[in-house]
């Protein structure tokens, strides 16, 4: 199968010096292995999305030379397909509701969901919809950051993957859409790595293949803390874009084309040395609860 890779933004706010490593390591290797690279923007979180956002990254990232092949896919009209997702978990029996407040599993003894249920049912309010997860360990290779293993019902315990206000999870709506875009290899943050088992779980439950996975090292603060949009971290100038190019690839490891002009011909020139197995290692961001 050829290869497809993906970038899968949330509008959560302007695009940052650590998702523009995502979007530019997963460009890089896209284009390395002849394939392609879509775009999707991930808007199924309307609390948390800021208005203006989901515009401002997608006119970002052509003005830094990052062309996507197909049409980008919009998460927010695809509820229909996590809808059919849903109801077959729910006919295979995978699911249940769930009507426990946050306080109810801390009073339990821990914020992980066992699958027994603390409140009772209550016909008078919507439930959230959890995932039962299996026993059994999950294991995969990452291509950069080796092999990982996690135990679901440990490390997560039954997880929602509908919440109570009738939105779907992150989990099920990337699960999902990773496997209807085709997409053969997820390249992104190792702030995701932990998220990984869940969705193999999941593809598993729902009989989807499983892409592979390279989780890049994320880029963090002077105080050794993760940059997120959501926190206002410093954004990239669209109108200046070869500074934080620059730095995005010289993260990743590859030194940048001091001739390059414009942010195509950087990103050509990277491309040209560029080795998915010579990027940064970056064991010390693995998320603690991985076994
Ligand atoms: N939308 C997620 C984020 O911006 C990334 C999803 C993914 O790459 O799987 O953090």
């Amino acid at each position: 199968m050829s290869y497809r890779g993906r970038f899968a933004p949330s509008p959560t706010g302007l695009l940052h010096p650590g998702s523009l490593v995502a979007a530019v390591g997963s460009w890089l290797c896209a284009r390395h292995a002849g394939g392609q690279w879509l775009l999707r923007m991930e808007d199924i979180d309307p609390p948390r999305e800021v208005p203006g956002s989901a515009a401002a990254i997608l006119g970002a990232l052509p003005a830094l030379g990052l062309i996507a092949d197909e049409p980008v896919v919009q998460q927010s009209s695809r509820i229909a397909a996590y809808d059919a997702a849903f109801e077959q978990l729910r006919d295979a029996d995978r699911v249940f509701p769930c009507w426990c407040s946050r306080s109810d599993l801390v009073a339990s003894g821990g914020m992980h969901h066992g699958g027994q249920c603390i409140a009772p049912r209550d016909a008078s309010r919507e439930p959230a919809w959890r995932i039962r997860v299996p026993t059994e360990t999950i294991a995969f290779v990452d291509e950069l950051q080796g092999p990982q293993q996690q135990d679901l019902r440990d490390a997560v315990g039954d997880f929602v993957i509908r919440r109570v206000e009738g939105f779907y999870s992150y989990q099920l709506a990337c699960v999902v859409d990773d496997a209807w875009q085709g997409i053969t290899q997820v390249v992104r943050g190792s702030d995701l790595l932990d998220s990984t088992p869940r969705q193999i779980w999941l593809q598993r439950c729902l009989g989807l293949p499983t892409p592979r996975y390279l989780h890049l090292p994320l880029v963090l603060d002077s105080e050794g803390r993760k940059l997120s949009k959501s926190e206002g971290s410093r954004e990239i100038n669209p109108h200046d874009p070869m500074p934080s190019l620059r730095h995005a690839l010289t993260f990743l490891g590859i030194t940048p084309d001091e001739m390059a002009i414009h942010p195509s011909e950087l990103l050509d020139a990277a491309l040209a040395s560029f080795d998915p197995h010579r990027l940064t290692h970056c064991s010390d961001t693995v998320p603690l609860n991985l076994v």
